[in-house]
């Protein structure tokens, strides 16, 4: 047993629910207390007892420049000196936006919030307010962030309507949510042609992280953007995962699917809070205070956030650092695979860009019902043996990992002596 933090999480549990800010990080499908960090370096992480680990978390996705990057950091101590929150417009909001759109330009207009989930929120919003219909369509296993409409699991049966996912989720609102197994393109016919004039919007994530990496099936992206014209319906890609980790231009670009709406988080705001939401000038157009759907924000477009992702993206355009990480991810996944195959481990690792899940799994996993035929207990003696070889890995097996562009080679070699140890005991 890992003695990490467990005094610690005591400690925080007293004040904190559950002991941590966020369900993901209290390590529950492990079974031990989670790590408590003290800092970042580059491609490490190190806990109050000062255990260096190779961070695959990398806070979730957003550090694909690692902890502390000279040029982040520089750009934030000039912008703390400046004032850390007006309120008020800044000439930064209108150069980060011009740099987004750079990316994806896809994104004609966009309005800046403080997270992925309030990003994902104010586009089902406006998809509603800008179409007058009230349905929206979304995939299992796929997670946009905690809002009610969002929060939704399938009904009992094939075509029910949706039933919510978490108390205090009204099924009143939950049943304007439809959800379809991902890459399941009759359901989604079939879901069209029931409600398809009540559809305002179908939402998925293009590359899924979510339940771990799974890849759209050819023609599956398509298909979607076939029935959203067929119906009059919008399609919004959230990209908050997937927009600067499957490529630099997104999954949009790497599948060739043009989205009326795109949402991004993570690694756009450089490690600060930031979210975006944009696409056609139309449907912008229906937001306050051009138009009637209302949304806000005190510390929208805030100027620490919009410093970090200016810096963030120029890095990543200029510098070639995002192919850096997709070579370094690269190698770990084939070397992974290699690992698995050599020593006919029932475990199957998936991967885009610069993100990858490994499953404990012996076949491709296609949707969350495939997910779910994952070994959780080997899942967790797994999980335990990398930590305690200072590898700090998604701790669950829905969830994606990742590597960044400082990863070196020597921390990816180190990282596959550990999995080849650990797969040489597995039967
Ligand atoms: C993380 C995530 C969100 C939610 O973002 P938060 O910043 O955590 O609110 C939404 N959609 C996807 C695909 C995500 O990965």
């Amino acid at each position: 047993m890992i003695k990490v933090g467990s005094d610690l999480f005591g400690a925080a549990s007293d004040v904190l629910v559950g002991g941590v800010n966020s369900p993901a990080r209290a390590f529950k499908a492990i079974g031990i207390p989670p790590v408590f960090i003290d800092r970042g370096e580059g491609p490490y992480i190190y806990d109050t007892e000062n255990r260096r680990y190779i961070d695959y978390i990398q806070s979730w996705g957003p550090m694909i420049l690692g902890h502390c990057h000279p040029q982040v950091s520089e750009a934030l101590h000039r912008a703390v000196d400046k004032g850390t929150s007006f309120g008020a417009p800044t000439v930064a909001e209108t150069e980060m936006a011009k740099r987004v759109q750079g990316f994806f330009p896809s994104m004609e207009k966009m309005r800046f919030v403080s997270s992925g989930t309030e990003a994902t929120m104010s586009a089902i919003r406006l998809a509603r307010g800008a179409t007058g219909r009230r349905k929206i369509l979304k995939f299992e296993g796929c997670y946009h962030g905690h809002a009610d409409s969002l929060l939704v699991a399938a009904g009992s049966g094939a075509l029910t309507l949706g039933e919510p996912d978490s108390k205090g989720v009204l099924a009143d609102l939950a049943q304007h949510t439809l959800t379809a197994p991902f890459n399941d393109l009759d359901t989604v016919k079939a879901i069209f042609e029931r409600w398809g004039d009540d559809l305002a919007g179908v939402i998925v994530e293009p590359v899924v992280g979510n339940m771990g990496v799974v890849l759209p099936q050819p023609g599956f992206l398509a298909g979607l953007r076939q029935s959203c014209d067929d119906y009059g319906a919008l399609l919004i890609l959230d990209e908050v995962m997937t927009g600067f980790r499957v490529g630099l231009n997104g999954a949009q670009a790497l599948y060739d699917c043009k989205p009326d709406l795109t949402v991004l988080g993570k690694v756009v705001g450089g490690g600060l809070p930031c979210g975006v939401y944009g696409g056609r000038a139309d449907i912008m157009a229906h937001v306050a205070p051009e138009g009637g759907v209302y949304q806000a924000g005190t510390l929208s477009g805030n100027p620490l956030a919009m410093a970090a992702g200016i810096i963030t993206l120029d890095i990543l355009k200029t510098a070639d650092a995002f192919a850096m990480a997709e070579k370094q991810c690269q190698q770990l996944v084939v070397g992974i695979k290699e690992i698995i195959t050599s020593h006919s481990v029932p475990a199957t690792i998936q991967s885009v860009g610069t993100m990858w899940t490994l499953f404990w799994c012996p076949d491709p996993i296609h949707n969350l019902t495939d997910a779910k035929r994952s070994d959780l207990a080997q899942f967790r003696t797994f999980y335990k043996a990398m930590l305690r070889q200072g590898i700090y890995m998604a701790p669950s097996q829905f969830e994606a990992n990742f590597v960044s562009a400082v990863h070196t080679e020597e921390n990816i070699d180190s990282t596959l002596t550990a999995i080849r140890t650990y797969c040489q005991t597995v039967r």
